[in-house]
């Protein structure tokens, strides 16, 4: 994928965050403090007006360091530096690639998973956005990827991404806000995990509507 349609599917990643601003802020509200929606959107509207300042030429991990960027400069807190380590890595991942293809795509989930989780110190089932990223590197560690198409390979890692953000409900939380509510925090969904899903989902339809770019 080229530098204009990775500037694109970032402007659709920044509007399905805003969108989803009550939705996320609503799931936050039941085990944190209701502020994930609110600065996932916020976030989302400085890099999407970061995004339209840049012309359409611009290298390919030029677009994806300024969302990260901008989500690190916007959002205060833990959040701000981790979601943004997603996009910063994607980054890095496309500057040896040169293009957003199945290569950096791949090791651009599998870096930001570990980076996060060396970051914040979260672990598999602490209840955090950890929890939806882990199936999704794990499966792309193992995927031969000369058997599967970019699309393919996006829509079989937002699945799994999917099933970790369910597989979050019944959790007691570990980590941030809501570990303080303690089993009051079994059976509902994690924000942070749902907003991982969010974001490979748009990747996964952008790149299927988009498959020859
Ligand atoms: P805050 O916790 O500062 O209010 P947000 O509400 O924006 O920030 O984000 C909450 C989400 O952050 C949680 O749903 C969880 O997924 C994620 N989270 C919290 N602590 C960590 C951590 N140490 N590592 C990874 N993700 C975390
Ligand atoms: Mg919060």
């Amino acid at each position: 994928m080229k530098s204009a349609n990775v500037k694109m599917m970032l402007m659709e990643i920044a509007d399905l965050f805003i969108e989803k601003r009550d939705e996320l802020a609503k799931l936050d509200g039941v085990i944190g403090d209701g502020d994930h929606g609110i600065s996932m959107a916020r976030g989302a509207k400085a890099a999407r007006e970061c995004l339209l300042s840049m012309t359409d030429d611009e290298p390919v991990n030029e677009y994806f360091k300024n969302y990260g960027r901008s989500l690190i400069a916007e959002i205060g807190g833990a959040m701000g530096p981790l979601f943004g380590t997603i996009f910063t890595e994607f980054g890095k991942c496309c500057k040896v690639e040169e293009s957003f293809n199945k290569e950096s795509y791949r090791h651009g989930v599998i870096n930001a998973t570990d980076k996060i989780m060396e970051f914040g110190g979260a672990k598999k089932d602490d209840k955090t956005m950890v929890d939806a990223m882990i199936p999704a590197k794990n499966y792309l560690v193992e995927v031969d990827l000369t058997a599967i198409t970019f699309a393919d390979l996006c829509a079989e890692a937002a699945n799994c991404a999917h099933q970790g953000m369910l597989a979050t409900i019944p959790l007691k939380a570990k980590k941030g806000r809501s570990k303080f509510l303690q089993d009051k925090s079994i059976g509902h969904q994690d924000a942070g995990a749902t907003s991982f899903y969010y974001l490979l989902s748009k990747i996964a339809e952008y790149v299927k509507e988009n498959p020859n770019d």
